[in-house]
């Protein structure tokens, strides 16, 4: 099979006739054997009745459905882990993403040799108030996961197969499947300009806590890139560093003290000196973070992917 999508949806019933009838034109046009996954993530509305009445139409169309809603992550993922076309395209459900980019997208990955292919959608039609705060997110992105791509979080994106059976997208990680998938050793990510549009149907499902969220996920990706298996280098240097400021500290304190003593100068009591309180909680953060470090190596010990590699070739 030469491509599958995978689409996420929540209440997106209104749209799904449409965009399945324009993914099937286009296919039918270029001639791809494909498969085209709903996932609904756990829709109120009829989304999953139109999916079922499609597929009556349709053998292509194949779909999954969540009791409750999990969010697009999860989506993503259980879609990817029934995919089997050698292309993965993944999409939006609410037509903002154009099903004319299959055919480029496919030749990107099979012919140029993409792992990853983002889309960039370089003329937005969303309101102000998302695409601000989306370029400084998107500058973030890049400077934290030294990938090069304009638009890190567009839905739609094309993969070779291998690339979304080894990544796992969980929570909200659908923001950086660019990064994980680097993470996972595919280093090919490619971006082409894609054409959005405004919804027409339904409304959007994130609201403005998306870029709180998203800034939180991307500190917990790169401390899990940097120091996952080895948390002890990143808590134990801190740690360290900060016990030694504080040990020297109070050396200093405590010596003065003693120096102006024996030589009749004024002293004061060292408890008496911000110093001294200043130095304390120094050492005090210092053993904490250390232990959080002891703490954090028998967790890691215990995690069963603690060796697990990404394998590309074995010679036996
Ligand atoms: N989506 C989903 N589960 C959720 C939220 C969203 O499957 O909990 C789907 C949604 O139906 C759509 C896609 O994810 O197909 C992108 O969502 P949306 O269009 O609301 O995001 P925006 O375009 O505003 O970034
Ligand atoms: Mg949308």
């Amino acid at each position: 099979m030469d491509i599958s999508l995978v689409i996420p949806l929540y209440n997106e019933a209104e749209s799904l006739p449409e965009l399945e009838a324009w993914i099937a034109r286009v296919m039918q046009e270029n001639g791809f054997s494909y498969e085209i996954w709903f996932v609904n993530d756990g829709s109120t509305d009829n989304s999953w009745q139109v999916i079922e009445e499609l597929r009556r139409k349709n053998p292509c169309v194949k779909g999954v459905s969540f009791r409750r809603n999990y969010g697009k992550s999860p989506a993503l993922f259980t879609g990817f882990e029934k995919v089997q076309g050698d292309v993965v395209i993944t999409m939006d459900a609410d037509l903002q993403d154009s099903p004319d980019e299959i055919p480029e997208l496919y030749r990107m990955i099979t012919v140029d040799g993409y792992d990853l292919v983002s889309g960039w959608k370089k003329k937005r039609y969303d309101p102000l108030s998302k695409t601000i705060p989306t370029k400084l997110f998107n500058a973030t992105a890049r400077k934290v996961s030294g990938i090069k791509l304009h638009d890190f979080n567009c839905g739609l994106k094309a993969y070779r197969r291998e690339v979304v059976k080894s990544i796992e997208v969980y929570g909200d990680m659908h923001r950086y499947i660019p990064y994980l998938a680097k993470n996972a050793g595919y280093t090919r990510i490619g971006e082409k300009v894609v054409h959005h549009r405004a919804r027409k149907y339904g409304k959007t499902k994130f609201g403005l806590d998306r870029f709180v969220n998203g800034y939180l996920d991307l500190i917990t990706l790169w401390f899990f890139s940097k120091f996952g298996v080895k948390p002890m280098h990143f808590f134990g240097l801190l740690g360290s560093l900060m016990f030694f400021i504080g040990f020297v500290a109070v050396i200093v304190v405590g010596v003065t003290k003693l120096y102006n003593l024996y030589h009749g100068y004024p002293y004061r009591l060292v408890t008496d000196s911000p110093y001294f309180y200043l130095a304390l909680t120094f050492m005090i953060l210092g053993t904490q973070l250390f232990l959080t470090g002891f703490v954090g190596e028998l967790i890691s010990r215990n995690a069963t992917e603690r060796n697990k590699y990404q394998v590309s070739e074995v010679l036996d």
